[in-house]
């Protein structure tokens, strides 16, 4: 019931030229895909370029960070409504490299969760605990504390409009990837606070990404976990024949 969705963030890669044929070499192959819901998160001063490289083809654009006020004196930061005007469907949010580089609370991507989605976009929420809070079995506690900062002051209809990206910090562009049962445990943990948090239908109904070291050749044995609804990915989004290989393992 939960329709696949996978998502490409490329993070501060590619330069404009890059962008467009990637964004092209996809577009020509989504048709192939329909079964999974893609969407791929190009740096912001290229979103126009992909969005006319990417044509009628049903591969949706988003944002990889907003502000979250509407406009003003805020050097350097880009409006929700700012992405929506560039036809983006999305937008990543909390991403770990956002926590930890651009020291992001889950106070200020609680705002920005609630900005996106009253301008309409489809936040997806990232959430994941560093190496050291997994070997010192704080996990759990990690993810709930950033699930619940993160997501503070949502009704139940706005959970169910948005997507949750689970990205264990140490995985993350590390080659290490999370075997499909650590990733199942803290996707079925997930699922069960949407559950207790909302209500059975959210928890129903929201996909649950998994990130970190997606690669073609892994992306089957999670993708075909019962809570795990598709994948964000970085580096293998930045190539179509890995990036597609992927979207074949989300059937
Ligand atoms: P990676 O990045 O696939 O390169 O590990 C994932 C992410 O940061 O979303």
């Amino acid at each position: 019931m939960r329709r696949p969705f996978v998502a490409g963030n490329w993070k501060m890669n590619l330069n404009r030229a890059q962008a467009v044929e990637l964004a092209a070499g996809l577009a020509a192959k989504a048709g192939e895909h329909g079964h999974v819901e893609i969407g791929v998160c190009p740096p912001s001063i290229y979103l126009e370029a992909v969005r006319q490289s990417l044509g009628n083809s049903t591969i949706g654009l988003g944002g990889q960070n907003c502000y979250h006020e509407a406009k003003g004196a805020f050097t350097g930061e880009i409006s929700p409504a700012m992405l929506v005007d560039q036809k983006c469907k999305y937008v990543i949010l909390g991403h770990s490299e956002r926590r930890h580089i651009f020291k992001e609370t889950s106070q200020d991507v609680n705002k920005k969760v609630l900005a996106a989605l009253a301008a309409g976009l489809t936040p997806i929420v990232c959430v994941g605990e560093l190496l050291e809070e997994r070997k010192a079995g704080r996990t759990g506690t990690v993810v709930q504390e950033q699930f619940d900062g993160s997501l503070a002051g949502l009704t139940s209809d706005q959970a169910g409009k948005i997507v949750i990206a689970y990205e264990p910090v140490w995985a993350i562009g590390t080659g290490v990837v999370a075997t499909p049962e650590q990733a199942e445990e803290v996707h079925a943990d997930l699922r069960k606070l949407l559950e207790s948090r909302y209500n059975p239908a959210v928890a129903a109904s929201v996909r649950i990404q998994y990130g970190g070291s997606v690669t073609a050749e892994n992306a089957k044995t999670l993708l075909t976990q019962p809570n795990i609804d598709g994948a964000l990915v970085g580096g293998a989004s930045l190539k179509v024949d890995s990036f597609l290989g992927i979207l074949a393992a989300a059937k």
